[in-house]
């Protein structure tokens, strides 16, 4: 299939694009570079840099391009930058993402697969999550995760288009190519691989007085190469509609720390801290839709397995992409 893929220099977005290109698929990426870089994109993809928000741009390629299909990774995603500045979360990920679905529809482009998040529950009801979980974001990162798939519906209602919203929980990991470079980083597990390079000290642990067996929060790590996977199952199937993607395990933050320890050799030291803001206790898919009707299998679930390619990528790119 001829596939757009929106945000491909970006940590799940290159992967992805790497594994649609192993899988025979040819792949435009279209990426602005302000927060992708360009060295993530896989040498084999075409590359049209343009923005979401501008219109005429994202019109254009799509129009050139003809694809049978667009995968949407191209969005914002720190949840306290959003609480700051919920305008640039509004304006990128729901109105970019309007530009996308519209130039989609002019182009005759029938189908999307959306990155969407497990944000979009907020304080879940119970866990482990399933779709049907009522979504009620506390944040507008997740709002705006969550808007966009209203959009979605709509496209689906009123156009046939096919639409597949993928709601990941905690992304980790990394190919051999491709791995996990924000700035800032903000997320436990690049943070302790740079304690383990020698580029931080230690690592906060953000709460250790939660109602969860040692006291730290729980995640639902999944390793992005099955993320990736469930896109291609996606784009291979005629589904429309949520799909949580996780385990069904949650590990917590200090079992992270302590499996990175391991691998490392490095002892990561771990300081107490308080609690990070609307950080929910427990977060931990329900995923047997996505196994019974995508048939997806995750394969690289185990703790040991995410870290250590973890570590190997960024043991082989100390300084990320580079600046
Ligand atoms: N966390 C932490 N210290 C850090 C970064 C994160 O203790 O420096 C915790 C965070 O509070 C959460 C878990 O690690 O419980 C995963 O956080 P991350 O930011 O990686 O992902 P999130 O779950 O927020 O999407």
């Amino acid at each position: 299939m001829k596939v757009l893929v929106a945000g491909g220099a970006g940590y799940i977005g290159s992967v992805t694009t790497e594994m649609l290109l192993d899988d025979d698929h040819e792949v435009v990426v279209f990426d602005n570079l302000e927060r992708g870089h360009r060295k993530a994109i896989d040498k084999r993809a075409a590359f049209r840099k343009g923005d979401l928000r501008d219109k005429d741009r994202v019109f254009k390629v799509m129009a050139d391009f003809k694809p049978d299909a667009v995968m949407h990774f191209a969005a914002y995603a720190l949840v306290p930058e959003s609480m700051e500045k919920p305008e640039i979360y509004f304006r990128n990920n729901v109105v970019g993402g309007v530009n996308l679905v519209e130039a989609m529809f002019k182009a005759d482009v029938g189908k999307i697969v959306f990155s969407s998040t497990c944000a979009t529950y907020g304080q879940p009801e119970k866990v482990p999550i399933t779709e049907d979980v009522a979504q009620k974001p506390t944040n507008p990162y997740g709002e705006s995760k969550l808007a966009f798939e209203k959009v979605l519906n709509w496209y689906h209602e009123l156009h046939g288009m096919q639409t597949v919203f993928l709601r990941y929980f905690n992304a980790c990991g990394a190919t051999e190519k491709f791995g996990e470079d924000h700035d800032p980083e903000t997320h436990i597990i690049p943070i302790i691989m740079q304690v383990a390079l020698g580029q931080r000290k230690g690592v906060k642990i953000f709460g250790d007085d939660y109602k969860t067996p040692d006291g730290t929060c729980l995640r639902d790590y999944i390793h992005i190469v099955d993320l990736a996977q469930a896109h291609i199952l996606a784009l291979k199937g005629n589904y429309s509609g949520p799909f949580n993607l996780g385990t069904g395990t949650g590990y917590s933050v200090k079992e992270v720390v302590e499996t990175a320890r391991e691998i490392t050799g490095h002892p990561i030291p771990a300081k107490m801290a308080p609690r990070r803001p609307g950080d929910p206790p427990c977060l931990v898919a329900g995923a047997d839709k996505a196994r019974k009707i995508l048939k997806w299998k995750p394969r690289y679930g185990d703790l040991k397995t995410i870290i250590q390619s973890a570590w190997n990528w960024h043991r082989e790119h100390p300084r990320g992409y580079g600046k």
